[in-house]
């Protein structure tokens, strides 16, 4: 998997969380190498320009790690 190893090269292991509507950063995230661990899970977090609620259920690495994508030179996960 080309793709995986070029994300992996690319950055450190963080992630950043992004607003999908605006694309202002939320927050970032340190994998811990872990795609069943629950990362997180009830969190309620506000878009400060957007003023969008999103709450996250259940995050796993896996589903934050999947969804990302590079942009900016940094693995960003559209929230
Ligand atoms: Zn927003």
């Amino acid at each position: 998997m080309k793709k995986d190893v070029f994300k992996e090269d690319l950055i450190d292991d963080t992630i950043e969380l992004r607003c999908k509507k605006c694309n202002m950063k939320i927050m970032e995230y340190k994998l811990q190498h872990d795609d069943k661990a629950c990362a997180l899970n009830g969190i309620s977090l506000k878009c400060t320009r957007c003023k969008r609620i999103m709450i996250l259920m259940r995050y796993t690495e896996a589903i934050i790690r999947e969804g990302s994508a590079v942009a900016d030179g940094r693995m960003v996960k559209k929230i």
